[in-house]
């Protein structure tokens, strides 16, 4: 199940993620991409615009303030033939998003 933790994304880290990523839109409010999970920090990709194997995530855990942080993607690929790509980032916790229900949770969200 994927996580159901959503955040408002300040218009200064939108600011911000436009600058650095030169993404055309951030979405006002974002849920975090992982699978469920018990405490950790929340990640929701704003942008995969950045430099190559890159892309752009809003940080946040419960109670602090978010934050933009640039990550390298994750390189693991499903073991089937076609090899799906995981949406995620490099160490993230809880499953490959190629792991569990397709829908739950994609890459061009
Ligand atoms: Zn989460
Ligand atoms: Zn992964």
């Amino acid at each position: 199940m994927r996580c159901a933790h959503w955040r408002r994304v300040p218009l200064d880290l939108v600011r911000e993620a436009r600058e650095k990523s030169a993404v055309d839109h951030v979405d006002g409010a974002v849920q975090c991409q992982l699978s469920a999970h018990e405490g950790g920090d929340h990640f929701s990709l704003l942008s995969d615009t950045g430099p190559y194997g890159t892309a752009l995530w809003l940080c946040w855990s419960g109670t602090s303030e978010a934050g933009l942080v640039v990550l390298p993607d994750c390189s693991v690929a499903a073991p089937s033939p076609d090899g799906e790509g995981c949406c995620l980032f490099v160490g993230h916790a809880k499953r490959h998003t190629w792991e569990g229900a397709r829908e739950e949770v994609s890459c061009t969200s």
